[in-house]
């Protein structure tokens, strides 16, 4: 079979690029391998069947169990005998992983492309070997190639998963009970996210980080505000941690860590390692393709995902920069739009991250470190969302919006904000930071009252010293 693109991975990366490579008049398969535990096939990749979905799904039942436990009351809604029925939390889960895995099945059919389920591997001259669940292999010819077939968790040696005690994160959505002592390993996104869901639904957690330093990759600020209501919430986060193994025992599992006081131990009922993830390229390059990959394990491309090898690209997170799935969506299609020799342009300085935990953590643009380490002169304008009435009227006042701009220019150079609904209000400053705005530009632009979105309005007003609804510092 002939087609003008293969895509080989069915992630937020692949099917996108699929689906737009048809709407630019191509002819498209998209080959995916994902097998779910039950062994059937399922579109979407890790985001959709392992990731950001579930999560999701998760972190907003448990934030509602724990809202109706702890501050339904201070609303005035006595809500006695609340309880968990983790079985039906489950289901509801499984049922919008199904769905809105279904749902790509749909889009790729409504747009034209072919599917095709199984294990796709590269070989020269641009063929694509498909081998199916039943072992059939068909092979099909390609004008263009796309690579987008992610990435996987790490497993460290000394905890190798074994799926019952020592948990990925795949696993660690899964679980049908809720574990008293958990143990994270990892305080990074996964962390802190798995970390919250189960501490929420009554799980004691110990997250044990290596790093001396917490969240390292955002705003200092902004880290030491969300560290603080973490700790408020129980969550156990020691730093300085460096894992050494582990010992499964009657009792449960017993973690062996260093750290400045020494060797340390800890016991926990079941043990999630989120120590990050690495490119997963299994099987998917025979010999003499001429794409080569890093020392990491990265495929190595251009600014353009182009491979180096005639007409064959790779996107998403087998890829350089951040494992973050709008990341991989916007090369998948700026990919399909320069098969069909239109332009497409990312701005890898803008890719907003965004941490979905309570408070949430988002930001876009530089942190404050980065700017001073950079020399730039600049100026911060902070909006504490205690000032704000709609926090204030949601019971969700904890946290702030931090803007930086450039002092001399004007120009917003970074975002930061801990709080609450912070994964929506980023998107205004992406917006604002794409169109190179000034802070002015924010000054002056009307924002709905009483709303969230007033936040970063007069956090872009105290760059200037001139908010209203706060003191001037
Ligand atoms: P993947 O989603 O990994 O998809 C790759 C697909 O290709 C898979 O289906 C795989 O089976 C298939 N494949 C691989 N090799 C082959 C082959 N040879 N033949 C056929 N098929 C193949 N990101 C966010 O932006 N926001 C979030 O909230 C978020 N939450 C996350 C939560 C968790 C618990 C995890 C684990 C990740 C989360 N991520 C999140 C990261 C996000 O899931 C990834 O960045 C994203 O899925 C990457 O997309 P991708 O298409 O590059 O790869
Ligand atoms: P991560 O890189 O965010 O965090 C891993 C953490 O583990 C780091 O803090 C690291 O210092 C620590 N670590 C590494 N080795 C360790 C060890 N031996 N002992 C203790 N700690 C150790 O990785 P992750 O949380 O696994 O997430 C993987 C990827 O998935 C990330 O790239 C992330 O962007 C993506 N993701 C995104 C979201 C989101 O956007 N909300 C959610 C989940 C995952």
């Amino acid at each position: 079979m002939d087609f003008d693109v293969v895509v080989i991975g069915g992630g937020p990366a692949g099917y996108p690029a699929a689906i737009r490579a048809a709407q630019n008049g191509l002819t498209v398969a998209c080959v995916d391998g994902w097998k779910n535990r039950d062994g059937s096939y399922a579109m979407g990749g890790t985001c959709l069947n392992a990731g950001c979905i579930p999560s999701k799904a998760l972190l907003e039942s448990s934030e509602l169990y724990h809202r109706a436990q702890a501050e339904f009351a201070v609303h005035g809604i006595k809500a006695a005998g609340v309880s968990m029925d983790i079985a039906a939390m489950q289901k509801r889960r499984a049922t919008i992983v199904k769905t809105m895995t279904g749902g790509i099945g749909m889009l790729l059919k409504a747009a034209g492309v072919k599917s095709f389920a199984g294990h796709g591997k590269l070989l020269p001259g641009r063929k694509v070997e498909v081998t199916g669940a039943d072992g059939a292999v068909q092979t099909l010819q390609a004008k263009h190639v796309v690579l987008a077939s992610g990435s996987t968790p790490f497993e460290l040696p000394s905890l190798p998963f074994d799926r019952t005690n020592i948990l990925d994160s795949w696993d660690a959505l899964e679980m049908d009970a809720v574990p008293k002592r958990l143990c994270v390993i990892g305080a990074g996104v996964i962390g802190l996210e798995l970390g919250s869901v189960w501490r929420r639904l009554g799980a004691e957690v110990v997250v044990l980080e290596a790093m001396d330093k917490f969240l390292a990759v955002a705003d200092g600020q902004v880290a030491s505000e969300a560290a603080r209501h973490f700790k408020k919430q129980g969550l156990d986060i020691r730093l300085g941690a460096k894992v050494t193994g582990a010992t499964p025992g009657a009792d449960g599992v017993t973690v062996h860590y260093t750290d400045a006081k020494g060797e340390q131990t800890l016991v926990a009922d079941k043990v999630v390692v989120a120590v990050g993830r690495r490119p997963f390229t299994t099987g998917l390059l025979a010999d003499g393709t001429g794409v080569t990959i890093d020392a990491r394990g990265f495929i190595n491309v251009d600014e353009n995902c182009a491979t180096g090898v005639e007409n064959v690209w790779a996107v998403g997170d087998c890829v350089r920069g951040p494992m973050l799935a709008h990341k991989g969506k916007d090369e998948g299609v700026a990919v399909a739009d320069r098969i069909a020799g239109r332009h497409a342009h990312i701005n890898y300085d803008l890719v907003p991250s965004v941490i979905y935990t309570a408070p949430e953590i988002a930001w876009v643009g530089k942190t404050e470190e980065a700017v001073k380490a950079a020399g730039i002169e600049y100026k911060l304008g902070v909006f504490p969302f205690l000032a704000s009435g709609r926090a204030r009227a949601m019971e969700a006042s904890a946290g702030f919006v931090k803007l930086i701009a450039d002092k001399a220019s004007d120009q917003i150079l970074g975002v930061h904000i801990v709080g609450p609904m912070a994964g929506e209000l980023i998107g205004e400053a992406c917006v604002a930071m794409e169109f190179k705005a000034s802070c002015e530009d924010l000054q002056r632009t009307m924002h709905a009252h009483p709303t969230l979105s007033e936040a970063l309005h007069e956090a872009a007003l105290a760059a200037d010293k001139r908010a209203i609804d706060n003191v001037n510092r």
